[in-house]
């Protein structure tokens, strides 16, 4: 993982620390200080062999999902991987005592009662790809750093599209109370909400993204490159 920087200043090897998936510490003790949230990649890995890469996302348009009550759905095609739901993790279930209560995974057992979230078979591969954190974030996991960088970038994705939707279909069949016309009042509950998925699509869509991914990836790749925000010296 990068040591205490933005993962998106690495530049080299340097900002690089290697730490042991059993216990979350640095396998060199002169190690820099590094990410207090690292227990959330750790109990992952050490729970699920198959996944490969963790991503953690503090992403605004994701959060809202996690307090509202509101579940996050598959809203289009690129995010079939997020199946019939995405579970919630509320981490003041898992406190312990002596624990801060600032939402950070800071220790083993916080790390591993996040993981359990994403299904409980081990040495398989997780039932979810995604599960959200109250008022936090959500993290995704992938058997390569391509798999859940695309998984991170389309569950953003998918909140946005889907909070369009939202307000969208709000605005459109939601009259205010009291002005209501006997049509609304019978509105079609096909209408109730947006039209997300179902358990098949996004079963396909999941395969689909699996062959089509690497020429979005390309393509972030080439932005990467092109921005003089990311230097690699290397
Ligand atoms: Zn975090």
């Amino acid at each position: 993982m990068s040591s205490f920087i933005a993962p998106a200043t690495v530049t080299s090897e340097r900002d690089l620390v290697e730490f042991s998936v059993a216990d979350g510490e640095p396998v060199d003790p002169r190690a820099p200080k590094g990410y207090s949230e690292r227990y959330i990649h750790s109990e992952i890995f050490k729970r699920y062999p198959a996944v490969q890469a963790v991503i953690h996302s503090h992403s605004d348009a994701v959060v809202p999902y996690s307090i509202s009550g509101v579940p996050l759905q598959a809203a289009f095609h690129m995010a079939g991987f997020l199946g019939d739901g995405v579970p919630v993790y509320d981490i003041a279930k898992f406190y312990r005592p002596q624990d801060k209560r600032d939402l950070l995974v800071r220790n083993i057992p916080l790390g591993e009662s996040l993981a359990v979230l994403f299904g409980s078979r081990l040495d398989a591969e997780p039932e979810h790809a995604a599960v959200l954190m109250r008022g936090h974030g959500f993290t995704v996991q992938g058997s390569s750093i391509m798999d859940a960088v695309m998984r991170a970038v389309y569950t953003q994705q998918n909140a946005l599209i889907q909070t369009t939707a939202l307000l969208t279909h709000s605005a459109h069949f939601r009259a205010p109370l009291g002005e209501q016309s006997q049509d609304d009042q019978d509105m079609d509950p096909e209408s109730s909400e947006p039209t997300y998925l179902t358990k098949e699509e996004a079963a396909d869509a999941t395969e689909m993204t699996l062959w089509s991914g690497g020429r979005p990836w390309r393509l972030w790749l080439r932005e990467v490159e092109s921005q003089s925000l990311y230097v690699n010296m290397a």
